[in-house]
């Protein structure tokens, strides 16, 4: 047999120290919200891959669809032969995305991608190249994307310089003192000391910031951002990579907020498991790039398209969204309790799935505490739970199931983590 530890030997020597893994559980197989390594240890999947899998590891009906397209072929190039599963789940993203506009989509392979293309389609749209983007962002890890990012530990620092006009303003986060009203004066400061409205391009966010911390934006921001964008001609981009296909509760976090952007960049969950990202947007903005414009060899593999085309019957048929909603229930309920009984659970955010804690110490938002959230998830880890952290200051526990977890699976896995939190809290009661 082989074992994570010779595996891990091998990782360390042949692959660079640049792509961090956060554990050693080297997956041999996976169903559900399930893996197992490769000496047989079982452990519960609250990371999906980094939100990819959230119609569950080898979704049967996904499996199929992909077993069919690839007995028919697996790469024609769709700039050289086009095919029917890319233009069918075109047709359905534009039928399903967010507002009455006419919409159009490239499928290509990333999310970073999908944020470049955006970029491209939006200045090309406009005829202008300033970008606004927000701290604590995160777009991706091409150079355009880390440009856009707002965090430059570790993704930005040492890779400059980035590509010019990229303008950072506070994404709004109340439980760390920034209202919608800071950040949207921030804005009018932008524009009056370092840029005129008239040279932005886009402006870009996340509707639910996830690497950044799983901070949702308050409604009405973004529904100030689309009028400010309508105001000044700007290209709306949301970035609903993250929060796409069910995650938060509704197909499109935007949705909630009524906004109806103008490009959408998605991926990760769009297929199951298969690299597929694409960009929907407003027809016409979508038009203006000439012919060869936009492109990419893989872009919109079959078989990702296939897997795409099943997973938005997956989520439909059985009911994704509510089950998403419902999983956000489970885990604030099961916060709340853990909140009051220790004082290091400083706020607790569900948007649907998209669930984190933040960890504070004695319950102060301004101290954070980037150890206890490394070693929940270490203790976790050794209990058989993967769980991802996040957040600017790195004290963020995200839970990101699929949204076909078994309500007994997810109790099951935060029972594990509850455990971990009592036993490294230290057991600190709250001051009554
Ligand atoms: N945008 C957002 C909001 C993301 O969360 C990510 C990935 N974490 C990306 C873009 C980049 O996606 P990818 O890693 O597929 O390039």
């Amino acid at each position: 047999m082989t074992t994570n530890k010779e595996l891990l030997e091998i990782r360390q020597k042949e692959t660079p120290r640049g792509v961090g893994t956060q554990t050693a559980v080297f997956a041999d197989k996976a169903r559900n919200a399930e893996i197992w390594d490769v000496e047989g240890n079982r452990y519960i999947d609250l990371g999906t891959g980094i939100a990819v899998v959230g119609t569950g590891h080898n979704h049967p009906q996904v499996v199929a669809a992909v077993k069919t397209q690839l007995e028919r072929f697996t790469h024609t190039c769709f700039q050289v032969a086009p095919y029917d599963v890319y233009v069918k789940l075109a047709q359905r993203l534009n039928k399903a995305a967010p507002g009455p506009s006419p919409k159009k989509t490239i499928l290509i392979n990333t999310g970073a991608e999908a944020v470049e293309n955006s970029v491209k389609i939006a200045r090309s749209h406009t005829g202008r190249s300033g970008i606004i983007a927000f701290s604590g962002a995160f777009h991706g890890r091409t150079m355009m994307g880390m440009a856009l990012t707002g965090k430059v530990v570790p993704y930005k620092a040492g890779f400059g310089p980035f590509p010019a006009e990229v303008f950072h303003v506070p994404y709004p986060i109340e439980y760390h003192g920034v209202s919608v009203e800071d950040s949207l004066s921030a804005i009018e400061t932008l524009f009056r000391s370092d840029v005129e409205p008239s040279r932005i391009a886009a402006m870009i966010i996340e509707p639910v910031q996830g690497e950044g911390g799983f901070y949702p934006a308050p409604a009405e921001f973004l529904q100030a951002l689309r009028r400010l964008c309508d105001e000044h001609g700007i290209v709306l981009i949301v970035d609903e990579v993250q929060t796409g296909f069910g995650r938060t509760g509704t197909l499109f976090a935007s949705e909630q907020a009524g906004v109806e952007p103008d490009l959408m960049p998605v991926a990760k969950s769009i297929a199951g498991g298969f690299p597929l990202a694409g960009v929907i947007g407003k027809a016409e903005i979508m038009d203006s790039v000439a012919p060869g414009g936009l492109g990419s060899t893989y872009g919109g593999s079959p078989i990702g398209c296939a897997a795409g085309l099943a997973v938005l019957d997956v989520i439909d048929g059985e009911g994704l969204c509510q089950k998403a909603r419902a999983i956000g229930r489970q885990v604030r309920e099961w916060a709340e309790k853990l909140q009051a009984e220790t004082n290091c659970i400083g706020d607790i955010r569900t948007t649907g799935a998209m669930c984190a804690i933040e960890l504070v110490q004695n319950g102060d938002a301004n101290c954070p505490d980037p150890d206890l959230t490394k070693d929940i998830a270490v203790h976790a880890l050794n209990a058989g739970v993967i769980l991802l952290t996040c957040g600017v200051r790195a004290n963020v526990i995200r839970f990101l199931p699929p949204m076909t977890i078994e309500p007994e699976v997810l109790a099951e896995a935060l029972d594990v983590v509850g455990d971990a939190i009592r036993n490294l809290a230290g057991g600190v009661r709250k001051a009554s």
